[in-house]
């Protein structure tokens, strides 16, 4: 297929619909408007598209068919998992000549193996069910992130999800051992192994995970568990500054003997929005502070009578208050507190939802860069918007944080929106000043089609055009997201 190849943009045929139907039955296809809408609109409302249809297979047989279909047709095809995600990649455009093909009747976990600490299963399995189904077996699977209770695994691989835990565990394409994928074509490659040593040429399953769906349909997957934590400690603290947060992971790795599982920092302005708008929330700290972080040490060894994690973290925090790092703290002394401190960090994005309009960065830049970062950065949106309240957040260790900017009270999202190219220039050049990312974890999708291309270097972009037109030289699946060919 020639590079110029147009993707399908008609609409889909009566036929392709007939044949479809017929490989996937009555259950497996929606065509009604109304049983279609809740696939086509993105959970905030920014996206709102249309499709042809609704594939629902639940099988890895009944994807490859319907890819195949499609493949020959020339339809193209948006991946879909649980929807949670933030950059529009799930959505299907606007014009109504693509289909959606939802993976959440592929939800059977297929297997576990607590010996060799893995876990295999389909792509439509809730992150939270994989969780829970790990510690019942004693083991912990440690993707953990706000959407948790809605996303898949499908869609976190397929975004290389991070969350609160990368510090210690590593993002999701971290915690893979092998992949099973549905072609462009309609072929299934079968790279369902769960070794950890495989130097037989390229490493093939990293190319999916992160693709935002535009290269293959992930349908299974053999997942790394890890032991379960016995022994944990959660602490709730305010610290002097963001350059604190910095400092007290720093001396936090050695204290707790490299056990930090993770380090939110966050800002008084999104724990205000969290206390106002979701129900349940109690601030752990009666007094008013800037700044404050959310830190969790773990360690899979039970704690020794009078020892362990909490007693060592209490150690460590006395040392930092007279050093003036942290203003006040506490430390959670059930898990129903930690569990509370965690549903207030959890609830930022939630928060700001319902406080009303924002424009969200998901960026990352050198650890050491962040308190300089968090200056300027917050001082360059105000200039620009007078009134607007910078709710920044996000994971200490690993330099990402979400600088968010929620519009001035009274001011309505058109209006704030306008502002939105300026803002993003001007945090997007400070990313670039420090060799940052401007995408740490939540992917391009539409969102960021056109920031991909302006930052991103020509050789990598002539890459990533090249990988799309070898893999998925149809075009068909998920075009327009992540990469313009
Ligand atoms: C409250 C909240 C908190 C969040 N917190 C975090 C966070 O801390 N860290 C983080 O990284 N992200 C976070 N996210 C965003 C995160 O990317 C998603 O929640 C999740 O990983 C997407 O999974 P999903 O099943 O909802 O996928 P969807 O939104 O349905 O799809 C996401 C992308 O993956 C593709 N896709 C889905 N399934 C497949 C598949 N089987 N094969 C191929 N492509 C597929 C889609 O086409 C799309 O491009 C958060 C989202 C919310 C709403």
């Amino acid at each position: 297929m020639p590079d110029s190849y147009t993707p399908y943009r008609g609409e889909v045929s009566a036929s392709v619909i007939d044949a479809l139907r017929a490989v996937l039955g009555e259950r497996g296809l929606l065509t009604d408007p109304k049983e279609m809408e809740q696939h086509l609109v993105e959970w905030r409302d920014n996206y709102h598209g249309a499709a042809a249809a609704v594939l629902r297979p639940a099988s890895t047989a009944e994807v490859a068919a319907a890819v195949k279909i499609c493949h020959d047709a020339g339809v193209p095809i948006v991946p879909q998992g649980g929807m949670t995600g933030l950059v529009g990649a799930g959505i299907p455009h606007e014009h109504g000549g693509e289909v959606v093909l939802s993976l959440r009747r592929l939800n059977r976990i297929l297997d576990v193996n607590p010996a060799a600490y893995t876990m295999t299963v389909e792509a439509g399995v809730v992150l939270k069910t994989i969780q829970e189904t790990a510690a019942a077996h004693d083991r912990l699977f440690p993707l953990s992130l706000g959407a948790e209770g809605s996303c898949t695994i499908g869609g976190n691989l397929s975004t290389n999800a991070g969350g609160v835990q990368v510090l210690h565990y590593g993002n999701a394409r971290n915690l893979v051992l092998g992949l099973e994928v549905v072609l462009p074509d309609g072929r299934i490659w079968n790279g369902l192994r769960s070794l950890k040593k495989d130097n037989t040429g390229y490493d093939l399953k990293q190319l999916y995970m992160g693709a935002e769906g535009t290269l293959g349909i992930i349908t299974r997957a053999v997942l790394k568990l890890s032991p379960k934590p016995r022994d944990v400690a959660t602490c709730w603290l305010a610290v002097r500054d963001p350059a604190a947060s910095v400092e007290l992971l720093s001396r936090a790795t050695g204290a707790s003997e490299d056990n930090v599982t993770s380090c939110e920092l966050m800002s008084r302005q999104g724990i205000e929005f969290v206390l106002r708008h979701i129900s349940g929330c109690v601030d752990p700290i009666a007094a008013s502070h800037a700044w404050y972080v959310l830190m969790e040490w773990s360690s899979a060894r039970a704690a020794p009578e009078g020892g362990g994690m909490s007693p060592r973290m209490e150690e460590f925090l006395a040392q930092a208050m007279e050093d003036g790092l942290v203003l006040d703290a506490v430390v959670a002394q059930s898990t129903a507190q930690a569990q509370m401190f965690w549903k207030i960090r959890e609830s930022h994005s939630e928060g700001q939802k319902i406080e009303g309009p924002s424009i969200k960065h998901d960026i990352s830049v050198p650890v050491s860069e962040i308190p300089a970062f968090i200056e300027r950065g917050l001082a360059a949106m105000c200039a620009i918007v007078p009134g607007l309240r910078p709710v920044p957040f996000g994971h200490v260790g690993d330099g990402n944080l979400h600088f968010n900017a929620q519009a001035p009270v009274g001011m309505d999202k058109a209006t704030f929106f306008k502002h939105a190219p300026a803002i993003n220039h001007a945090v997007y050049e400070l990313v670039r000043g420090v060799a940052g990312s401007i995408s740490a974890e939540h992917g391009i999708g539409r969102f960021k089609l056109e920031e991909l291309e302006h930052y991103r270097d020509v050789v990598e972009l002539d890459l990533m055009r090249a990988i799309k037109r070898a893999l998925d030289p149809r075009q068909i699946m998920n075009p327009g997201k992540v990469i313009r060919v």
